[in-house]
């Protein structure tokens, strides 16, 4: 996609997060060389920088398997398989469990695993490369409907005639929203501080969620590593007390 110029692709995905590079991937394996997919999002360029972890769901991970990307990432994903969550005050004496989860969704598969951001993202990555999918460093700046293509210019001054555009930009995609797709949606009034910690002692692969009045609180098990045992925390607060 060169300036000036405008190229033919048959899907263009706006957007390189987990879902815009795993669906890029799967169009790829299933619909075959002849297939062209792009990829474009400003991100590409900063990509294997999150420091965050997610939990990666069973049906989650089944898929990064079927596309080849879970045996990247295996060796750093830690299976969850014990999950407490709690609903009370933080005086409260007691914190009975209000919910677990243990066990396995199959025999021998955990429910879900936490895996860090930054590494899932360079195995989509590296597999898109792999797969041909062509990588733009640019975003979708707007787009006009034609009969049967779909024309997009793209902040970096070029045009791309897509048969299908993809808005796999995100919770607060400009897409969808130049699309007229309507959303409904509220603000909580709160915040998370989302980091890792260091622990003495193993986690034994058992995540925890307390209900607190100001919001969630979680702790979740990560792979142990050469610097000890680690935990993936996200604690929520009213918006001004995070921020302090
Ligand atoms: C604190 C926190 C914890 C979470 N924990 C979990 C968890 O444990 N498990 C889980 O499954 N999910 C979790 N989630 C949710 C998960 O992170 C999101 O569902 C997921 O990242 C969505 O992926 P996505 O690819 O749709 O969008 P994103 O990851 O938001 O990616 C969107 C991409 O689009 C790009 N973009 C934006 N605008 C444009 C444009 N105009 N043109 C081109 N590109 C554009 C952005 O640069 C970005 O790279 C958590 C979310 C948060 C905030």
């Amino acid at each position: 996609m060169s300036n000036g110029h405008t190229s033919q692709v048959d899907t263009l995905i706006a957007g390189a997060g987990f879902a815009g590079l795993s669906l890029a991937i799967a169009l790829r394996q299933t619909l075959g060389a002849s297939f062209t997919v792009a990829v474009a999002d400003p991100a590409l360029e900063r990509a294997g920088g999150d420091p965050r972890a997610s939990a990666i769901v069973a049906a989650a991970r089944r898929l990064f398997e079927t596309i080849g990307v879970w045996e990247r990432i295996a060796p750093g994903a830690q299976p969850i398989l014990d999950m407490v969550v709690t609903d009370s005050r933080l005086d409260d004496a007691m914190r009975p469990t209000f919910l677990t989860f243990d066990g396995d969704v199959e025999p021998g598969e955990p429910f879900a695993h936490m895996i860090e951001n930054g590494p899932l993202l360079a195995a989509l990555l590296a597999k898109a490369k792999e797969d041909g999918v062509a990588l733009t460093t640019t975003a979708v700046a707007d787009s006009a409907v034609a009969a049967d293509r779909i024309n997009v210019r793209l902040q970096d001054g070029t045009t791309c005639d897509a048969r299908l555009l993809v808005a796999a930009d995100g919770a607060r995609s400009s897409i969808r929203e130049r699309a007229g797709i309507a959303t409904h949606g509220w603000q909580y009034g709160q915040s998370s501080i989302a980091t890792t910690v260091r622990h003495e002692r193993d986690h034994n692969g058992r995540a925890e969620e307390h209900f607190l009045p100001a919001g969630p609180f979680a702790i979740l098990p990560l792979k142990r590593d050469a610097t000890g045992h680690r935990s993936s925390i996200v604690w929520t607060e009213e918006a001004t007390e995070a921020a302090r």
